[in-house]
């Protein structure tokens, strides 16, 4: 019998859950006890059943993949794991007298090399075959595949870490909660965990071991605390129920437009990355998007999206919310967030390199292209409120050279995403030059703290109640002031209930989030006055340290908050 253990890590989507583990097995390796290959017919003959196998099984989570993103991604795959070159260099390596999962390995490798040198959109197609070489494998071995198990029933997805792709394809319906034991709270897998709506904790060290060689164990979710029981008690489970009972009180009543208790406005909004999130959001009781991630769009395209096709998806973005305002990002591409048709070749350091509006100034066209067809949407549905934004801006030259140009498109509000200490501490010059500013607190904590957002080990260094992150956002905001200028926050940082009462005392104008997060951020501001967000605003920023200031923020706040974290 497994142990009941609680364990600890971040929460990133709220919520309460329970239901049994399903653990998302590690890849094996090659079996270096395997006999070496003395018929290459049977055991060619044998590596071919076995990639058919993977084949046909990732065509079929195609046929239920919850968006075309996702399905076309699963297919691609799928095609890759019967390819010619692939079995005759498995062939190849079984005729040298390799083993079977040998073979299949150092083919791999050849092919991967051959792909990398092509370059482009074939070198990306390496992440794809090492699936299948481990998905093959795993199967020769006879031990689980790697990656998400076919779920009979809803369960609590628990993974060392989960790639966005394997995130994307979860069926909310059968994922009651997801747990990993790495992964960083403002990684993408974190941003599609909590836009699925599905209670989520990153950072739970040992939670895998605890679950290791034990058949079917039962795991709760607090995906608001982070909190993660291995094999609750009925105690436990009652504990979450009361946990999202109370919840479901301090929410009740939450709905129409965002406002502190003595009915100081603040728009809540949602963050949304494709038209089916564009719909879903339109329909939930919030008051427009505050960051369209258009980039996500095309993470799978081979080539550049034509303005037609890019006109007709921003046109039914605007439609789904009517009159409701949509702030657009244009192209965030390059580091994190790679796009085949838009990459412009290695780089010792991504995060730091041609990504963002530097990639859009080397890759002019593509920029003209969004705009133009911005411009046509906008056009096409009058009533809309269509603002656009730049991702990455760090000077008065970049916010020039954008505004100037999405104006020339007849863009009537222009912005920039504040990302960068120096976009933060130079903001009234820059919030001078255009109509908006939307603070992007993900990237903001990462190149102030000069912590990489994907490494969870730097989870510490990374939340935005660090005292320097917050002054950043200070300084934007006063730059918005002294401008007259909004500023909105679009980083996950907008989602915390408490930390949404700090950056409203700060002087945040608008907050973005995943959509399921906007109900809680609501209640938190109805229960608090304005006076009472700035006084948490001047506790945090001069707490000494990022725990001082988030319990010092918490210590004033009304107790009922409590119930909505
Ligand atoms: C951010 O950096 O906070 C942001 C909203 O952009 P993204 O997470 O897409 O980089
Ligand atoms: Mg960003």
């Amino acid at each position: 019998m497994t142990q009941r253990l609680v364990l600890h890590g971040i929460g990133v989507a709220a919520g309460t859950a329970s239901g049994p583990a399903a653990v998302v097995a590690p890849a094996v390796g090659v079996d270096e006890s395997e006999p070496a290959c003395t018929d290459v017919e049977a055991d060619g003959q044998r590596v071919r059943e076995v990639l058919a196998d993977v084949a046909a099984s990732l065509r079929e989570r195609a046929g239920h993949a919850n968006s075309e993103t996702s399905k076309a991604v699963l297919e691609a795959t799928a095609a890759l794991a019967t390819d010619r070159g692939l079995v005759k260099g498995v062939d190849k390596e079984l005729k040298k007298g390799s083993g079977v999962t040998r073979a299949i390995h150092d083919a791999v490798e050849t092919y991967a090399a051959k792909l990398r040198k092509v370059g482009g959109y074939m070198a990306e197609r390496v992440t794809d075959l090492y699936d299948i070489r481990d998905r093959a494998t795993a199967r020769l071995r006879g031990v689980a595949e790697p990656g998400i198990p076919d779920l009979p029933e809803p369960a609590v997805i628990v993974a060392h870490d989960l790639a966005p792709a394997e995130t994307a394809t979860l069926d909310p319906a059968m994922v009651r909660g997801i747990v990993t034991e790495a992964g960083g709270a403002t990684s993408h897998t974190a941003i599609l965990a909590a836009q699925l709506g599905i209670p989520a904790a990153v950072q739970v060290k040992g939670v895998t071991e605890a679950l290791a060689g034990a058949a079917r164990v039962e795991i709760a979710i607090d995906g608001g605390v982070g909190e993660v029981i291995v094999a609750p008690s009925a105690t436990d489970v009652a504990e979450l129920t009361e946990r999202s009972r109370r919840r479901a009180v301090a929410l009740a009543g939450s709905s129409g437009e965002g406002a502190t208790r003595d009915g100081h406005r603040v728009k809540l909004l949602a963050n949304i990355g494709t038209t089916d999130d564009a719909a879903a959001a339109a329909a939930q009781d919030l008051e427009g998007s505050g960051l369209f991630r258009t980039e996500f769009l095309f993470l799978e395209r081979e080539s550049a999206p034509s303005v037609e096709e890019q006109t007709d998806t921003y046109t039914a973005v605007l439609r789904s919310f009517g009159t409701r305002r949509v702030v657009v990002r244009t192209l965030d591409a390059g580091a994190d967030k790679p796009l085949s048709f838009a990459d412009l070749g290695p780089e010792e350091n991504p995060a730091l390199g041609r990504r963002g509006l530097r990639l859009s100034q080397a890759r002019e066209e593509l920029l003209d292209a969004q705009l133009a067809a911005l411009a046509a949407a906008g056009a096409a549905v009058p009533d809309a409120e269509l603002w656009v934004m730049a991702p990455m801006v760090s000077t008065v030259e970049e916010t020039t050279w954008f505004a100037a140009k999405a104006r020339a498109h007849g863009l009537p509000k222009v912005g920039i995403m504040v990302e960068t200490p120096a976009a933060a501490i130079r903001a009234k010059q820059l919030l001078s030059l255009v109509d908006f500013a939307s603070i992007g607190t993900n990237d903001l904590s990462q190149y102030t703290m000069a912590a990489d957002r994907m490494q969870g080990e730097l989870a510490h260094l990374l939340t935005p109640w660090q005292p320097a992150v917050l002054s950043m956002i200070r300084a934007t905001c006063q730059g918005g002031a002294a401008t007259g200028k909004p500023v909105g926050v679009c980083g996950e940082a907008g989602g915390d209930p408490l930390m949404a009462l700090v950056l409203v005392g700060l002087g945040v104008t608008s907050l973005s989030m995943a959509p399921g997060k906007v109900s809680a951020v609501r209640a938190a501001l109805r229960l608090h006055d304005l006076d009472t967000c700035r006084q948490m605003a001047n506790y945090a920023v001069d707490a000494p340290t990022a725990a001082d200031a988030r319990a010092a923020v918490l210590n004033i706040a009304d107790p009922v908050l409590r119930d909505l974290l």
